[in-house]
């Protein structure tokens, strides 16, 4: 059996009472398999957290790894603007070299910044590679090619024939889903309604009605809303849910402005809504009534959504902001810490309908763990750990990150288990984004 002891740490178990406890983590086969003090026969391998804070590993429920060599290359721009002009030529610009390296960049960054977990929209193509280079790394995604067979300046590569692309996502979903011993999982990725045709989007619907997972994005801007109403005559969350796309199993992103119709029917059914505070900040989107959703009973999540948008990939900004983003409006006591927290643990699992397994520090869940070390004069003196995490913790403050039980980040170092070495990736990634910008 493979052993591993996290031992003196302060555990933010995210339980049923939220505890947060002095205690031993002990990791068994890649599963929690005891939460408390224990003396364990000498030569247990032992990862020492004393001084330490130790929680569930971070899950970002709303990604593009693909997009993470257009970093810095399309700022300051409109929701549709910033598509037709830098992200889609980009993204259609991409091949198998160029995925390899953003999803390695991707998992690097996320890794070192305590992400364990990720729902990721893919591009049109190159999925294989995405799934492929991101199990390698140990991270845990469920992810899906991006389907796109309609709109407006849609570059000729990206748009597909609507029968190809659900064909595509199908054979894709059949190959990847479960693999990489169940890290990895497929959710089908309608763009959203301006790019999906009618026909494709029900074709979607009766696949989750089934029992397949879906993410998309819906109500990010008004110009947008205002589109999706002219052509399809409603309002993109009451459009999607008439045509199956709600639900347990659906997660949108954004939901800036839904209607509190579109409220009700978000929290009627269930359906996961990703909160994305940076991107919504730097697109100039608005922000989302995420209290007010909290308290309607909507599940919510969190994401740093992708390079182009935000341009981090880092959990740690994106809890700080949704805990910071609503108080002018809701009051300081309006999103607490430890709700926000509850968006990238919790929240999180559930949108990528992982909840048994995720989320929580819990025997029987996944050991998927980050260990942060508040030892760093931006967080000292840290007397309550949700708070330090939350308000005044960040990325680098991360020590040790394990995914399954597999140790993978190790005291601020990706690991040989990772298969992933930063001033590699880093080169790789600068190489690749160069030769793209050439090509294109
Ligand atoms: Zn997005």
């Amino acid at each position: 059996m493979n052993m591993l002891v996290i031992e003196g740490g302060t555990v933010i178990t995210m339980d049923g009472a939220r505890r947060v406890e002095r205690a031993d983590v002990l990791v068994e086969d890649g599963q929690i398999a005891a939460v408390g003090s224990m003396t364990m026969p000498i030569g247990t391998p032992t990862l020492q957290a004393h001084g330490c804070l130790v929680l569930p590993g971070l899950i970002q429920a709303h990604t593009h790894v693909c997009q993470t060599l257009c970093r810095g290359a399309a700022d300051d721009l409109h929701l549709l603007e910033w598509l037709r002009e830098r992200v889609w030529p980009y993204e259609a610009s991409l091949d198998e070299r160029a995925m390899r390296a953003c999803a390695r960049l991707a998992a690097a960054e996320l890794l070192l910044g305590g992400t364990t977990t990720i729902l990721d929209m893919g591009t049109v193509h190159e999925t294989d590679t995405l799934f492929d280079t991101l199990g390698r790394t140990g991270l845990r995604a469920t992810a899906g090619k991006a389907m796109m067979d309609a709109g407006d300046g849609v570059p000729a590569r990206m748009r597909e024939e609507t029968r190809r692309s659900l064909d595509e996502s199908d054979a894709l979903s059949a190959r990847w889903d479960g693999t990489f011993a169940g890290r990895m999982h497929y959710a089908y990725a309608p763009r959203f309604v301006l790019s999906c045709t009618d026909g494709l989007l029900r074709e979607v619907g009766a696949r989750v009605r089934g029992s397949a997972r879906v993410h998309t994005h819906a109500s990010e801007q008004q110009a947008e809303i205002a589109l999706v109403r002219k052509e399809r005559g409603a309002d993109n969350i009451a459009y999607f849910a008439a045509l199956g796309i709600g639900g347990p199993r659906a997660t949108l992103a954004h939901c800036v402005h839904a209607t509190p119709e579109e409220r009700r029917l978000l929290a009627r059914e269930g359906t996961n809504v990703t909160h994305c505070p940076s991107s919504n900040l730097k697109l100039g989107s608005g922000i989302a009534p995420i209290p007010e959703m909290l308290a309607e009973g909507i599940h919510v999540a969190l994401g740093a959504d992708g390079a182009p948008c935000n341009n981090n990939l880092d959990a740690f900004v994106e809890l700080r902001l949704a805990a910071l983003l609503h108080k002018p409006r809701v009051g300081p006591a309006g999103m607490t810490a430890l709700q926000a927290l509850e968006l990238a643990t919790l929240g999180g699992a559930r949108a990528l309908g992982l909840e048994a397994e995720l989320g929580s520090i819990e025997p029987g869940k996944r050991a998927d763990l980050i260990v942060i070390d508040p030892g760093a004069p931006h967080v000292a003196p840290s007397p309550d750990p949700v708070s330090t995490v939350v308000y005044a913790a960040q990325s680098r403050d991360v020590r040790h990150v394990l995914v399954d039980g597999r140790l993978l980040v190790r005291d601020g170092q990706l690991t040989e288990l990772s298969g992933l070495e930063r001033g590699e990736v880093v080169a790789t990634a600068r190489a690749e984004a160069a030769r793209l910008r050439a090509k294109s």
